[in-house]
C-alpha cells in the first residue's frame, strides 16, 4: 500500500478534521444541462443516498453541485457551487469564465475513507492553476477541490462523471480475447480441453494474486470524493443512510458454482458441513443441464441456504448466442432447477463470470431478480484474458435487478491460475475482506466445491477463512439473495429533508426497513469520514449555529 499521504479537508487545517455543528438544511440540489451527465450524478447521490432535488434552488445556502457549467453555476455570492466539469472541453470553458489555467495531470489518488483504509484511483485529472484558487481538498501535494477565492464557488480536477461511466458502463461489456473465441465456438466444448492446457492459456505471472485499491474498488475513490466534496463545500453535516442493518460495518455473502457431479455430491456436503457449524447459509449456483441433477440433494441445498443458476451446459456460448435465445435459454435454466430444487430460482451466475449489458438484460427478462456475475476485479478474465473488473465492491440496480459484483478473489483465480497454496489462498482473501471492511462493502466469496476447499484437507482451511468473518460482530453474514433483497430495500428508501428536520423515509415494511439507519457525516479528515449515528432515532432535528 501507499503510504499515508494525509489527505486534508482544508489548507489551514491540515491533518485536522473540521468540526461541523450544522446539518444541511434543504436537500442538495444537482445539475447539468446534459441529461446522461446528470443521471450519473444521481447515482452519486443515490449511492450514499444523501438527500437531493432537481428542482431550481430555493434556499440561499442550498449546495449546489452541477456537472458541467450549469445555469446560476457562476454567481460569485449566494449558494455554495461545486462544479465538476465533463471531459477537457468543459474543463476550459470552466476555466475561461474564472480566468484560470486548466492542464492534464494523471494521478494515482489515495484518500482515506476510515481510520487506516484507503480508496485509490489512477486517473487523469483536469488540473486547475491560478492566483485565485484556494485548495480546500487535497491528496498530498495534488489538489483534488479547488475554492474560487471570493466566493461560494468550487471546482473539481477530478471528472466524476467521465471516470464513473467509464469505469461501471465502459467496463460491463468485455471484449472477449481472440483465444476465447476459438475455445467457445469450437465444436466440442471447451471444457472439454483439459483443464491443465486451459490454465497455462489462461496463466499469467505473479500478478494474479495482487490485490490494490485502484483495482479492486476505484469507483469507491470517486465516490468518496463526491461525499468528500459536499462535506467540505457546504461545511455542513450530510445526512446518508447506513449501508447495513445496525451494528454492522460490513457484508459477506457465500456463494459457490457447483462444476461436476463429483462436486455437488460429494465437495458440497464437506462445505455444507463447515458452514453449518457457523451457522452460515450460502447460496448454490448450479448449471442445469451440464451433469445429472439429484432432486433430494438439490432440495436438500435450496432448504440450508438458497439454489441459484449457473447456465445450462456451462460451455462459454452464452456470451455469444443471440439475444432471444440468451433468454430463453436462461428461462429453461431457472425453470428446470425449480422443478428440481422445488423452490424458487431467484440469481444467477454466469459460467466464467462472463458478464455483458445483453446478458444482465437477459437475466432480468429471464425473470431473476439478481445477479451476480461481474467481479470487482480480477487479474486474469478468462474471456478477455486482460485484468478486468467493474471497480466496486457494491451491489448495484441495472437492466432492473441488482448485480452484486464478485468482489473477493475466487478460489480458482488464487489457487489454480496464481498458484497459492489453499491457506495462502485463505490468508490473502482475510486481507482482502478488511479492505472491504474498512470500506464498508460487502465481501462476495466464490468457493467452488470442485477445488480445493472441497477436497481433502480444504474444510479445515475454508473453516479458518468463515470463522474469521463469523467472529467479527461487525459483520453481517446472508446469501446473496438476502443481500440483493436489502440492497433494493435500501434504494427504495430515501431521507427527506423538511423544516430543519431529517426523516427516513421507507417504502417496504416497517419491520426489515426498520434496520436501516440514519447516519450523518460531520467532517472529512486524514481519518476519513467522521460518522455520527443516533441509535434510538430515525427522525432527527440537526442542530442549527444559532441554536448551538
Ligand atoms: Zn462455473
Amino acid at each position: 500500500m501507499v503510504a499515508n499521504r494525509g489527505a486534508i479537508a482544508s489548507a489551514k487545517t491540515r491533518s485536522q478534521e473540521i468540526e461541523l455543528t450544522e446539518t444541511l438544511t434543504s436537500p442538495l440540489a444537482l445539475g447539468s444541462k446534459d441529461p446522461q451527465n446528470l443521471a450519473i450524478l444521481r447515482e452519486f447521490a443515490d449511492f450514499w443516498k444523501v438527500p437531493y432535488t432537481l428542482d431550481q434552488l430555493q434556499d440561499g445556502d442550498q449546495l449546489f453541485f452541477t456537472a458541467g457549467l450549469a445555469d446560476g453555476a457562476v454567481s460569485p455570492e449566494g449558494y455554495p457551487v461545486i462544479i465538476s466539469p465533463v471531459g477537457i472541453e468543459e474543463a476550459k470553458s470552466v476555466a475561461r469564465q474564472f480566468g484560470l489555467e486548466v492542464f492534464k495531470e494523471e494521478a494515482l489518488l489515495h484518500l482515506p475513507v476510515s481510520p487506516g483504509t484507503f480508496v485509490s484511483l489512477k486517473t487523469v485529472l483536469n488540473q486547475f492553476s491560478g492566483s485565485r484558487l484556494k485548495p480546500v481538498l487535497k491528496d498530498g501535494s495534488t489538489t483534488i477541490l479547488h475554492q474560487i477565492l471570493g466566493s461560494r464557488v468550487h471546482v473539481l480536477s477530478t471528472d466524476l462523471v467521465s471516470d464513473y461511466y467509464q469505469l461501471i458502463y465502459g467496463r460491463l461489456d468485455e471484449n472477449p480475447s481472440w483465444k476465447f473465441r476459438i475455445l467457445a465456438k469450437a465444436p466440442f466444448s471447451y471444457d472439454t480441453i483439459p483443464s491443465c492446457i486451459r490454465n497455462r492459456i489462461f496463466r499469467t505471472k505473479k500478478a494474479i494474486a495482487q490485490f490494490r485499491e485502484e483495482m479492486l474498488g476505484p469507483v469507491e475513490c470517486l465516490r468518496a470524493i463526491f461525499l468528500a466534496s459536499l462535506v467540505v463545500a457546504s461545511g455542513k453535516t450530510i445526512p446518508r443512510i447506513g449501508f447495513w442493518r445496525r451494528g454492522k460495518t460490513y457484508t459477506l455473502a457465500v456463494s459457490h458454482d457447483v462444476e461436476t457431479q463429483v462436486g455437488l455430491e460429494d465437495g458440497a456436503s464437506r462445505l455444507v458441513e463447515v458452514e453449518r457449524e457457523l451457522n452460515i447459509r450460502s447460496t448454490w449456483n448450479i448449471p442445469s443441464d451440464r451433469y445429472p441433477l439429484s432432486s433430494q440433494l438439490l432440495t436438500y441445498l435450496a432448504k440450508t441456504g438458497e439454489v441459484g443458476a449457473h447456465d445450462t451446459k456451462h460451455d462459454g456460448r452464452l456470451f455469444f448466442a443471440r439475444y432471444k435465445d440468451k433468454v430463453e435459454r436462461l428461462t429453461q435454466c431457472r425453470e428446470r432447477l425449480e422443478i428440481l430444487a422445488k423452490s424458487e430460482v431467484r440469481g444467477f451466475r454466469s459460467p466464467l463470470l462472463q458478464h455483458s449489458r445483453e446478458i444482465l438484460d437477459a437475466v432480468g427478462k429471464a425473470g431473476y431478480k439478481f445477479d451476480s456475475s461481474v467481479p470487482s476485479w480480477e487479474a486474469l478474465s478468462p474471456t478477455s484474458l486482460k485484468p478486468h473488473g467493474v471497480g466496486t465492491i457494491f451491489p448495484f440496480s441495472i437492466s432492473g435487478i441488482v448485480e452484486v459484483p464478485v468482489s473477493l478473489p475466487q478460489d480458482h483465480q488464487l489457487i489454480r491460475v496464481g498458484g497459492l497454496g489453499v491457506a495462502q489462498a485463505v490468508d490473502r482473501l482475510i486481507d482482502v475482506s478488511r479492505w472491504v471492511k474498512g470500506v464498508g462493502g460487502v465481501c462476495v466469496l466464490l468457493a467452488h466445491p470442485d477445488y480445493e476447499f472441497g477436497l481433502e484437507g480444504g474444510p479445515e482451511e475454508y473453516h479458518r477463512l468463515l470463522q474469521s468473518f463469523r467472529s467479527d460482530p461487525s459483520c453481517d453474514i446472508v446469501t446473496l439473495g438476502e443481500l440483493a433483497d436489502w440492497w433494493a430495500n435500501r434504494e427504495q428508501s430515501q431521507i427527506n429533508v423538511t423544516e430543519g428536520k431529517a426523516s427516513l423515509q421507507q417504502i417496504n415494511s416497517r419491520e426489515r426497513a426498520d434496520r436501516l439507519e440514519l447516519e450523518f457525516v460531520t467532517a472529512y479528515g486524514s481519518e476519513g469520514f467522521k460518522v455520527e449515528r443516533f441509535a434510538d432515532s430515525n427522525v432527527i432535528e440537526p442542530s442549527r449555529g444559532s441554536e448551538k
